[in-house]
């Protein structure tokens, strides 16, 4: 198991973008199946190139719901990453993305910024005291779960998964709670994801 620091510039990046970040927290869905349909995209492409081979099958991104446990997992079964890809594009990529963010708006009206710009897989701390990644790549190599707390430690280690793909577990927090509601869930999934190129499944309905 690795543990570490996720380095970041601005100190204290993650309880000000937090702060910053309180409107509009619905887009964390979006910005989720967004990357989960960037994924599954990439497959299909790379499929069509020769360079995943064997049968895709089914490639629905599904939302699921567990109010008990206060999580929401959203599932793609799309390119997923290594644990050096998790090591770049979550730890490295995702979070100076955030930063770039933060510097690039702070100070601007707030309301408006976060609907036109995705923060993008950051935004899930926004309703989230906890977030784990638990993904296998495509390529050859073994399942690997990252977890974080919205501080800049993480954890990142070697897991099991049956399935190729991602499933993005985040951990509802306090004040959060309005998401562990699956009318709620439906509305801003029948907001943001209409129209996608791929299957988006909640509660065994189609979106
Ligand atoms: P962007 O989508 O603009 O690249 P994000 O912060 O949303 O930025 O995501 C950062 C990166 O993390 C993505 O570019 C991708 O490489 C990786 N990633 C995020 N979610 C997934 C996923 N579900 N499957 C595979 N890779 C992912
Ligand atoms: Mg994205």
């Amino acid at each position: 198991m690795q543990k570490g620091s996720i380095r970041v510039q601005t100190e204290n990046i993650f309880p000000i973008i937090k702060k910053f970040l309180y409107s509009e927290h619905d887009i964390f869905l979006r910005e989720l199946i967004s990357n989960a349909v960037d994924a599954t995209q990439k497959l299909k492409t790379l499929a069509s190139i020769g360079e995943a081979k064997g049968e895709l099958g089914d490639m629905s991104i599904t939302v699921s719901l567990d109010p008990a446990a206060k999580t929401i997992t959203i599932s793609d079964k799309g390119v997923g990453m290594t644990a050096g890809e998790v090591d770049k594009y979550i730890n490295q990529v995702a979070f100076s993305g955030a930063e770039e963010f933060l510097n690039k708006y702070k100070g601007q009206n707030e309301n408006n910024i976060i609907g036109h710009f995705g923060l993008g897989f950051y935004s899930s701390f926004m309703v989230s005291n906890q977030v784990e990644i638990v993904t296998k790549s495509f390529k050859n190599e073994e399942a690997v779960r990252w977890e974080c707390d919205g501080s800049p430690e993480y954890i990142l280690e070697e897991t099991t998964k049956e399935q190729r793909g991602t499933d993005i577990v985040l951990h509802i927090n306090e004040e959060s709670t309005e998401f562990l509601d699956a009318g709620r869930i439906n509305t801003v999934l029948k907001k943001f994801c209409r129209f996608l190129p791929v299957p988006i499944f909640f509660e065994g309905n189609q979106v």
